[in-house]
């Protein structure tokens, strides 16, 4: 499609400066200018985009994805499925998230040994569609903790959801093995969950195996994200320099401390559209508000609110990825995160979406070319039927998301010529 310029559009550039109406020239996969106001660049040989004074933001990431759960009720159920089926399923989940404008995913795991570095081959070769995408390994479990989904009597690695391993050496052999295969990031279990034989409050994974794992995974220039919903966990993440922590729930005030102390290096990602649903809207599937695991679930929720806001309070960066893709967390409507973070733990819309924006381009290690609508920045682009500074729920509705460009191209086109401006929202 050559040159793209969009014309007469709200510009929420993603710094956190708010909106401004201007114009946004495209040239290949790069924002090549940004202007206040119109006519500041030449329309001639350009696709004009009259955005009708639509939202034009940069593409969303999202922190903590799943492309591999199968929307099932149960870990088991996820590593089920048949690898031809699964791998199918992934594809279409992928396509789900730029759908819904996410145009940055970073893996949270796969359920599989290889799919993660499979589907994002795929979308990087252009023989599917999907967001810019970190691929992830299997969740590296401990024996008995979060992951390990085999029987008692069975301990064969391939046959569990996660991969078991105990010992430092039988974590180094996993991290290389994950490391030939492809990932970009390895997965860590380090705090157990709810719902598991191990509590969130348990930390079965012990400090050599976690040391090792890192130190193998730098030799090779990978990352490391690490399950940490224990207060012990998430001092193991900031002992050894895992960036990227998950849940983090139970984070004591020192350890918030410790976290503010470096919160450059930290990215914190609590999965609030897991324990919102899990706790509140899983009924149907046996997890019923008033049973033992829904309550366990709201107090944990409840708990977590009050760590994310204490987090949020001293700067620490809080990304939006709710370990969408269960049954009562269906891929898609992920956006509901950034909701949850205004309305829970006291971020304004304006700070909500600077997490789902430029926080994103850091957290996907790029942080000058995704995330900010600026030039020289790689053109990921949405426009956006309403402002989201108003209301942050219009980005929860598909149908508003009225295009979606990523790397310069239109993965959904605009039509907005005929879409009025919404500034009721
Ligand atoms: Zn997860």
């Amino acid at each position: 499609m050559g040159n793209v310029l969009f014309t007469n559009v709200r510009i929420l550039d993603g710094s956190g400066d708010y909106p401004f109406t201007g114009e946004v020239l495209v040239q290949g996969n790069r924002i090549k200018h940004v202007g206040r106001g119109s006519r500041t660049v030449a329309a001639n040989g350009h696709t004009v985009i009259d955005g009708a004074g639509a939202t034009l933001m940069p593409g969303m990431t999202e922190a903590h994805t799943h492309l591999s759960w199968n929307n099932a009720s149960s870990l088991e159920a996820i590593f089920r499925m048949p690898p031809e089926e699964h791998t199918l399923f992934a594809a279409n989940v992928a396509r789900t998230y730029l759908e819904w404008g996410w145009t940055s995913c970073v893996g949270a795991a796969a359920a599989k040994p290889r799919l993660d570095v499979v589907i994002r081959n795929a979308i990087n070769s252009g023989l599917i569609q999907g967001p810019r995408y970190l691929a992830n390994s299997q969740e590296i479990a401990t024996m008995g903790g979060l992951g390990d989904t085999t029987p008692p009597h069975v301990d064969v690695p391939e046959l569990s959801f996660g991969w078991v391993v105990t010992g430092p050496e039988e974590m180094r052999k996993a991290v290389r093995m994950f490391i030939k295969y492809g990932v970009d990031l390895i997965k860590l279990n380090l705090s157990g969950e709810e719902m598991t034989d191990t509590g969130a409050m348990e930390t079965p994974m012990s400090d050599e195996e976690c040391a090792m794992a890192v130190a193998e995974a730098r030799r090779r220039g990978k990352r490391v994200c690490a399950h940490a919903r224990s207060d012990e966990s998430v001092r193991m993440c900031i002992r050894h320099g895992i960036e990227i922590i998950y849940h983090a729930s139970y984070a004591s005030d020192e350890t918030i401390d410790m976290l503010a102390a470096q919160k450059d290096r930290f990215f914190v990602a609590p999965g609030l559209g897991w324990l919102v649903n899990t706790a509140r809207n899983a009924g149907k599937f046996g997890i019923t508000p008033e049973s033992q695991l829904g309550m366990y679930y709201e107090r944990e929720l409840q708990i977590a609110i009050e760590t994310m806001r204490k987090m949020h309070r001293k700067g620490i960066r809080v990304l939006p990825g709710g370990d969408y893709g269960f049954a009562w967390t269906p891929h898609g409507n992920n956006a509901r995160d950034l909701e949850y973070f205004v309305d829970m733990i006291g971020m304004s819309p304006m700070e909500a979406i600077v997490s789902v924006t430029k926080h994103g381009g850091q957290i996907m290690g790029r942080p000058n070319e995704i995330g900010q609508v600026k030039e020289g920045y790689l053109a990921d682009i949405l426009l956006v039927d309403g402002d989201p500074i108003s209301n942050i729920r219009v980005l929860q509705d598909k149908e508003r998301i009225l295009a979606v460009m990523k790397d310069g191209t239109f993965f959904r086109s605009p039509e907005v010529t005929s879409r009025r401006l919404s500034v009721a929202v």
